[in-house]
């Protein structure tokens, strides 16, 4: 169990004194692992120095980010996720990813009704850039983490969407980069990262297997691995979509927010995003509930909140949902913690269930999401039509990554399409009016 006073810190005073105008700081302090509280100066690792267990997060010295004169002067001038760098462990103005974040809140007012909410709001990572998913926040703060930490040669160990990311990053800056993948690993992910000249490894395994590998021989080469050595600031970058909501809602939250739930990552980030707000000022203290969709076919964090345990008992992934395939999160303990703080659930959505929630947030509001977006999307359908979620209440579902990448789910549905003569009358007579 992880105690919230891993991320607790002090204010004195939050209507704070110093008149300044916003600006760039640097306000880490260091490590501190979430295991056994060990708290120690920054490092590209990823075990804890003391008790050599994964799990270790950023310290931030609040009080000098809050010695502000108003809410405005915490924030950048970038209308993008780095209007956020005063929480976020970097030091320098980024050199890859200038352009990440800051995607659309959208209202979904016709998926609203057809699953009966009153007020439904999609934070869209599928648009986010460059590569269309809610990877590029996380890859883009530990890439620009790995270069200040003098870093020559990137990497990764992916189920697709980190890769396109990393690979994108490294292409940027003529880098060398490899890119490990898990077997089963849809095309058009993979094009995402060989077409930016990434080393694509693909090992004849899990992701889980992969992710393995890739820990080990992370000790032995001077490479960057995004989310393995640099995991601690991999995971940092998830917070914004938090803070982006926030602003977008005009310095406030909805009662639910239904996030994707793989690693863990995101739940986590979102519940230490909603600490910082509160703690800083930037928004009351309401309660946010918190949800995670998994996919049925790799649900072990949902198979714990169900059984009100903490212990993740490992599968072996069998879904469509390629991007929540982590049979064994390794922060899953972590996430169900996030999770039950907020009371928010933790369920899991069938294959027919994501593709129903592809095809709904499709045809209602133009947004084309990967499976992991059916997943969200179904999940806050079920939440409303079990009163989990009660139907007058706000709720804002996050899609984080794009169905052109991985159409296969869906793809049987131009199977029916319609062909004509050429020649107007057929024209005519086909059109819908
Ligand atoms: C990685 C990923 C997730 C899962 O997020 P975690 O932070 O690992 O729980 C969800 N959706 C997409 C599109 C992803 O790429
Ligand atoms: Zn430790």
């Amino acid at each position: 169990m992880v105690k919230n006073e891993a991320y607790s810190f002090h204010m004195e005073d939050k209507m704070v004194t110093k008149i300044d105008q916003s600006s760039k700081q640097y306000c880490v302090t260091g490590m501190k692992c979430n295991k056994c509280g060990n708290v120690f100066p920054e490092a590209p690792i990823y075990q804890c120095p003391n008790c050599k267990q994964p799990g270790l997060d950023v310290l931030y010295d609040y009080v000098s980010i809050s010695n502000y004169k108003n809410k405005d002067s915490l924030l950048l001038s970038e209308n993008t996720m780095w209007r956020y760098g005063n929480f976020l462990p970097c030091k320098e103005t980024p050199s890859v990813g200038k352009y990440v974040g800051m995607t659309p809140l959208s209202e979904a007012p016709n998926l609203a009704r057809k699953i009966g909410a009153q007020k439904l709001y999609i934070k869209d990572d599928s648009v986010n850039r460059p590569t269309l998913s809610y990877k590029d926040r996380v890859v883009a703060v530990a890439f620009n983490k790995a270069i200040e930490f003098g870093f020559e040669v990137f990497g990764c160990v992916s189920t697709g969407n980190v890769s396109n990311s990393v690979a994108a990053f490294a292409a940027s800056i003529n880098k060398p980069c490899n890119v490990i993948v898990p077997d089963g690993t849809e095309k058009g992910k993979l094009i995402g990262s060989v077409i930016y000249g990434a080393n694509l490894i693909k090992v004849n395994g899990s992701y889980d297997d992969a992710n393995r590998l890739c820990k080990e021989i992370s000790k032995e080469v001077p490479i960057a691995f995004i989310n393995v050595n640099m995991r601690s600031y991999y995971s940092e970058g998830a917070k914004t979509i938090i803070y982006e909501i926030a602003e977008q809602m005009g310095w406030r939250l909805p009662k639910h927010i239904v996030l994707p739930l793989a690693g863990g990552t995101l739940v986590i980030k979102a519940a230490k995003a909603i600490r910082e707000l509160r703690e800083l000022g930037l928004i009351d203290r309401s309660p946010v509930k918190l949800y995670g969709a998994q996919a049925a076919g790799s649900s072990p964090i949902a198979v714990a909140f169900a059984n009100g345990t903490d212990e993740i008992i490992p599968v072996k992934p069998n879904t469509i949902a390629r991007s929540l395939a982590i049979g064994n999160p390794g922060d899953g303990p972590i996430a169900l913690e996030a999770i039950r703080s907020t009371n928010g659930f933790v369920g899991s959505v069938t294959d027919e269930e994501i593709i129903d929630g592809i095809s709904l947030l499709a045809s209602s509001e133009g947004i084309f999401p990967e499976a992991s977006g059916g997943a969200t999307v179904g999940l806050t359908k079920k939440l409303l039509q079990t009163g989990v979620i009660p139907n007058e209440d706000e709720v804002v579902t996050v899609v984080s990554g794009n169905g052109y990448k991985t159409p296969d789910p869906v793809l049987n549905r131009v199977a029916g399409i319609l062909e004509i003569e050429n020649n107007l009358d057929s024209l005519r007579n086909s059109l819908k009016t």
